[in-house]
């Protein structure tokens, strides 16, 4: 199991080394990694799933019919995956040992309603990718009256849909459960 501090912190790493800043691109980000997006249709009935491509690059698989916030959280979600879960660039074994039709395949547990360990260490990279902690923060505060936080102007403001922010605040401990 890989700690949420340990998440937030190569989230934080990744943004920072590839020098993104907001708005951040989940999509920019594959670009400046080595990686690539290819489309697949809706009749896959998944949202992605990523692949090995050779020793120095990867493949996304997106489902291009998705809306355009959860496309981000999607590809964030999947280089979660990449980091976490198949070494790439941080545990050379690891990667090494990946063959090229090695898939990570998100949706597959979400269609089976399962959510896995690393189903659930990929979301929270991607709310940590997309919403960085100390930002976030500020944002919320931003938007806090009477005690109550207004979440969708700080869904906006990150570009997620409301229940990832909803998430990230709960996740954070700004918010209640
Ligand atoms: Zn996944």
């Amino acid at each position: 199991m890989i700690t949420r501090e340990k998440i937030e912190e190569i989230a934080d790493s990744i943004r920072t080394t590839l020098g993104l800043t907001y708005p951040y691109d989940p999509e920019k980000a594959t670009t400046l990694l080595n990686g690539t997006i290819k489309p697949i249709s809706i009749d896959h009935k998944i949202d992605a799933a990523i692949k090995k491509n050779g020793e120095k690059g990867f493949i996304i698989y997106l489902n291009i019919d998705e809306p355009v916030l959860r496309k981000r959280f999607t590809v964030a979600h999947e280089l979660g995956h990449l980091f976490l879960h198949m070494g790439y660039l941080n545990d050379k074994k690891k990667w090494d040992s990946i063959s090229d039709d090695g898939f990570q395949d998100s949706a597959y547990f979400r269609m089976l309603d399962n959510y896995s360990q690393e189903e659930n260490e990929a979301n929270e990279f991607a709310a940590s990718f997309l919403m960085p902690k100390t930002e976030f923060i500020e944002i919320a505060q931003q938007n806090l009256s009477h005690n109550q936080y207004s979440i969708k102007p700080i869904a906006d403001y990150f570009n997620v849909s409301v229940s990832a922010a909803i998430n990230r605040g709960k996740w954070l401990g700004i918010f209640a459960w």
